[in-house]
Formats: structure tokens, C-alpha cells, sequence
């Protein structure tokens, strides 16, 4: 594997003061769905869900061709087999191939409002209800959002979020249902080092983009107790030392079992709460546009969503590339944030189970927009695409 520079600009929101200035209107999320617990990651969440509905052995779950290994992992954990259904070009369920693809051991549905699009989610709990399924729905990049008037994760029987892809904090995943108490989900803190780890991990993060200033000085020394008391937590427990880290968006860790009764940390949570919905909704929308008018007749790119349509609040920007190597590889020199969801597919899911996902895989380049990009970073960030876009288009021989 390939190392490139670290991105110059945060990949994933990072804490700022401006973090906590409110907007006005109320935007719904996955919060508002209904009971809601929260743990360290998404994936976690998934397998709460597959335990709190008894999916295990002898039974398979219906999963989307097109996805990340950590949706996948919490089936193979709760012992039920992973069916991979197709999507359409435009990351739409496919029903068709779901109700083909039926047998009497398929119990649930998982369906993914990809780069927080929703699915036609009324259309999905239909065919479950009329087939005697459950619906998982995955809102890992549908924290915000709505469908006919509901909030995102009012769908399924369960819904999970993976909230560290949208609030500045180092863990967090949710796990919410609509229609089921979850009051037999026990959960528990994972101890004062978790707790202080992670608190510092994100003001770290803070400092390292230079959002939060003057709060660096003050908070030297803290910091530096934190790096030794860290220190010493790891020297004493070498084995433990890797499951004190939950695993995180980018992959890094894969699927912990043991993260299944441990609560997301008051920090965490007490980002989850203060943190502005609002101002992250109203700047998710104005970023994603920037970058979707920006790429507007560009030679071989183009965003995989032709719109952003009202009451879509983006986890990422989707661009679609005729040939995405060349300019992945010329972005990650020049040190642009990409992320590719999806870019390693399960072992076995190939253009026979479902092109369109195989393509989505290999063509989708997706780049931040969250709240806390500055102005100037977006524009920096257009301007290396435009020029990496082009140069592709026009090489000079
Ligand atoms: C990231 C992701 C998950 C898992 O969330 P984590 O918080 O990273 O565990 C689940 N589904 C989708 C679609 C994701 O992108």
C-alpha cells in the first residue's frame, strides 16, 4: 500500500468554538426517531440491533452490494449469513433483487441512506411488513434528515448512526428504534482512561487544524498528564492496549465485540448535546453545493447525485470519476482529504452479484463537506481538484 502525505485539511469535523453557535430552524436526526442508546460506533449499533432481534445462526440477513466492512462484520459475528442484494446506479435499493433473492431463512432488510440520501424508505418497510421482515436502517451518514416528514431512522424496526462521522468527537455511534424499548441494552462506561482519552483525543484534533487557539496554552499541562497517565495505562496493560481504542470511521480497527456493552463517553455525549445540528445542517448543504457547482462541466467528473435536494443534509460530496486513479493519486500527493466508502467490497461480491456497486466502488471519489470547513479551505480544496481534473483531461505530452 501506497503512504501519502497527511491531509492538509481536516478529513473529519474537528472541534472549533464556532462549533456551538446555533441556527435557527430545527432539523431532524436520527436523535428524533425514537428510544435511543448510545454506544461507541456504528457497527456496534448493528450488532446490538441483530442481538435485540435474535438474528443468528441458521438465519440471513438481506445487505446491500454496495457497502464497508463494518456493516458486514456484526452479521458474520451474530452467526446469520450475509445476503448481498443489488442497488440501483443511483444507490437505490433494488427490490426486485431482494424479493428474488427471498427464502424462509431471510429475517431483515438492512438498507443504507448512502452519503445521506435517503432511500424510499416508506417503499422498503412496505415490502418488509408485506413479507414478515425487519428493517435495519443504516443512517451512518443519514444523521440528519427526513422522509415524508419523519426523521431518517423512523423506518426501520432499528436504526443505526455512526454520529463520529458528523459531530467533532473521537467515538460515537447510536443505536435507535421507533417501535422497541431499549432498556434491555445494558451498557456501562469503559473506564476513566477511555473517558479521558477521548475527551483529549478531540481537542487534540482541535489544535492540530488550529481551530481552537488560545485554549492550546491553557491547556498544556492537562495535556501532557493526559499523554502520562495514557502512558502508563498502556504500559501496565499491553494486551488491552488496542481494545481501548473503539473502532473508528476510517476502519483502522475493525469489529470488537467487547465494545457491545460499553456506553460512548460524557464527552461524547456531551458533544452530541451542544453541539449545533443546526449550524452543521445549514453548512453540510452550503459545502456540498459549493463543490457540486464547482465540478459543474469538468471533463470526466461528475457529482453522483445530480441535485441536492431540500432536507438533505450531505455526510460527504460523491463524485462520480470516468477513471479515478490518476486523480485519487494526484489529490493524495497534494494532501485533499478523500474518502472512499465502499472501495473494498466483501470477498465474493463482484460484477456478477451487482455492477452497479462494483462500479460505485472503483468510480466514487467522495470528499468532506462538513461544518467545519473555512471558507478557504473549500476553495483551496476545488482549486486541486479542478487542476488534478484537468491535467487527466489534457496531459502534456
Ligand atoms: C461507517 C459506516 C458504518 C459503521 O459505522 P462506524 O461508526 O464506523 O462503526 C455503518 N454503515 C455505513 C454505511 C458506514 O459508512
Amino acid at each position: 500500500m501506497q503512504s501519502y502525505p497527511p491531509s492538509l485539511i481536516p478529513t473529519q469535523p474537528v472541534l472549533s468554538f464556532g462549533s456551538f453557535l446555533g441556527g435557527a430552524r430545527r432539523v431532524p436526526s436520527v436523535l428524533d426517531a425514537g428510544n435511543c442508546r448510545f454506544v461507541t460506533s456504528g457497527r456496534v449499533a448493528i450488532a446490538l440491533a441483530l442481538k435485540q432481534m435474535k438474528i443468528g445462526a441458521g438465519d440471513s440477513v438481506m445487505v446491500p452490494a454496495y457497502h464497508c466492512a463494518s456493516m458486514i462484520e456484526p452479521v458474520i459475528w451474530s452467526g446469520a449469513t450475509p445476503v448481498f442484494y443489488r442497488i440501483n446506479a443511483d444507490t437505490s435499493v433494488n427490490l426486485d433483487d431482494i424479493a428474488a433473492k427471498l427464502d424462509g431463512t431471510t429475517r431483515l432488510v438492512m438498507a443504507t441512506n448512502y452519503f445521506g440520501f435517503p432511500q424510499n424508505l416508506s417503499a422498503i418497510r412496505t415490502f418488509c411488513d408485506a413479507r414478515g421482515l425487519r428493517m435495519l436502517e443504516d443512517c451512518a451518514h443519514s444523521f440528519l434528515g427526513e422522509h415524508q416528514g419523519k426523521a431518517v431512522g423512523s423506518w426501520g424496526d432499528y436504526a443505526i448512526a455512526s454520529s463520529m462521522k458528523f459531530f467533532p468527537i473521537y467515538e460515537g455511534g447510536c443505536l435507535v428504534s421507533s417501535r422497541n424499548a431499549l432498556g434491555s441494552v445494558q451498557l456501562h462506561s469503559a473506564g476513566v482512561g477511555f473517558e479521558a482519552k477521548v475527551a483529549f483525543n478531540t481537542l487534540e484534533d482541535g489544535f492540530e487544524y488550529r481551530r481552537l487557539g488560545m485554549v492550546k496554552a491553557l491547556l498544556r499541562l492537562p495535556m501532557f498528564l493526559k499523554n502520562f497517565v495514557w502512558g502508563q495505562i498502556k504500559a501496565r496493560k499491553p494486551s488491552t492496549s488496542q481494545s481501548m481504542a473503539p473502532g473508528s470511521s476510517d476502519g483502522g480497527f475493525g469489529f470488537d465485540p467487547n465494545w457491545l456493552d460499553k456506553r460512548s463517553s460524557y464527552f461524547s455525549r456531551l458533544m452530541l448535546w451542544l453541539v449545533s445540528r443546526e449550524r452543521m445542517a445549514v453548512l453540510r448543504r452550503k459545502n456540498y453545493l459549493r463543490l457540486q457547482d464547482a465540478m459543474q462541466g469538468l471533463p470526466g467528473v461528475r457529482p453522483l447525485f445530480p441535485q441536492l435536494p431540500e432536507r438533505v443534509y450531505p455526510w460527504v460530496f460523491p463524485l462520480l470519476t470516468d477513471d479515478p486513479q490518476p486523480v485519487f493519486h494526484m489529490l493524495k500527493e497534494a494532501g485533499v482529504p478523500i474518502i472512499r466508502f465502499g472501495e473494498y467490497l466483501w470477498p465474493g461480491v463482484d460484477a456478477s452479484v451487482c455492477e452497479h456497486s462494483v462500479d460505485l466502488s472503483r468510480r466514487v471519489l467522495q470528499f468532506p463537506c462538513h461544518q467545519e470547513l473555512k471558507q478557504e479551505e473549500i476553495d483551496w480544496m476545488i482549486q486541486k481538484i479542478k487542476d488534478a481534473v484537468l491535467s487527466q483531461a489534457s496531459p502534456t505530452t
